[in-house]
C-alpha cells in the first residue's frame, strides 16, 4: 500500500487541512469562487501523485545552563527556544521533506501558470505541515507511554533560534543521505518543501497542540513561544 500507508492509515487520499491551504493563500473569510475551488482540487491531486513524504528523527540529551542550550550534538543560545524547552530533559531533532518531484511541479507551473503555481505553493506548504503533524502525533503517543511529554516543534530561524544551527542538524541526521535533502550555502533547503525542527521532551505532564502554540488556547502557558 505505502504512500504513507495510504495517507496515514485511512486507505484514502491525503488528509488535507483545507483551512491551512486557504491560510497560506491569505484567505480572509471571503466567498471562494468555484474556479479557485476547482484549481485547489486539481493541485491537491497533482501533489498526491508527486509527493514522497519522508522524515528522520533522533533523540538526544538536553541541558540548559547560563542560557546555553546543549543538545549534545548541538549547542546554541536562543531566549525563545530556551523558554519553550524549560523543564525538558531530552530533545528530538527531526527533518522531513515532500521530495524533489514537488519542486519539479512548482518550477514547471512557475513558468506556465502563475495562479496554479501560487496554489501549488500554498497546498504543498500545507501538505508538509500536515505530514509533520502526523509524525509529531506518532512520536507524542510513543513517548507519552514512556512518561515523556512533547513540546511543540521549533524550527531554526523561528524567533531567535539561529538558522545556522541547520548545519549541525544536517550533519547529525545525515539528511542528504537519508531523505535526500541538502542545504545551500545560504542555508536554504533543497527540495524546497523540507523542514527541520527540535521538539523538547519533558517529564512534566502537559498536552501541547501538535499544531504549536499559535493553535493552542493556553495563553498563560509558561512555555508559550
Ligand atoms: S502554549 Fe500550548 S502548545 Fe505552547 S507550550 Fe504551552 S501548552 Fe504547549
Amino acid at each position: 500500500m505505502d504512500k504513507m500507508e495510504q495517507w496515514f492509515g485511512t486507505g484514502e487520499g491525503f488528509p488535507w487541512e483545507e483551512k491551512e491551504i486557504l491560510r497560506y493563500l491569505g484567505h480572509r473569510g471571503q466567498e471562494i469562487p468555484e474556479n479557485v475551488k476547482q484549481l485547489i482540487g486539481e493541485c491537491q491531486r497533482e501533489l498526491e501523485n508527486a509527493a514522497a513524504a519522508r522524515s528522520v528523527c533522533a533523540e538526544y540529551p538536553l541541558a540548559i545552563q547560563d542560557h546555553v542550550i546543549d543538545m549534545g550534538v548541538l549547542q546554541t543560545k536562543s531566549r525563545n527556544l530556551e523558554k519553550n524547552l524549560r523543564d525538558c530533559g531530552r530533545i528530538l531533532i527531526f527533518g522531513a521533506t515532500l521530495g524533489s518531484r514537488v519542486d519539479v511541479l512548482l518550477k514547471r507551473y512557475g513558468q506556465l501558470s502563475v495562479s496554479r503555481a501560487v496554489v501549488l505553493q500554498a497546498a504543498s506548504a500545507a501538505m508538509l505541515e500536515t505530514y509533520c503533524d502526523y509524525c509529531n502525533e506518532a512520536w507524542r503517543e510513543e513517548y507519552q507511554k514512556k512518561g515523556w511529554y512533547l513540546r511543540p516543534r521549533f524550527s531554526p530561524g523561528y524567533g531567535d533560534f539561529p538558522l545556522e544551527c541547520q548545519k549541525e542538524i544536517f550533519a547529525v541526521l545525515e539528511l542528504s543521505k537519508r531523505i535526500g535533502v541538502t542545504l545551500t550555502d545560504s542555508l536554504l533547503m533543497a527540495p524546497s518543501k523540507s523542514v527541520t525542527a527540535v521538539i523538547g521532551l519533558s517529564k512534566k505532564p502537559g498536552t501541547c497542540s501538535v499544531q504549536g502554540c499559535e493553535a493552542c488556547g493556553k495563553i498563560s502557558c509558561e512555555y508559550r513561544r
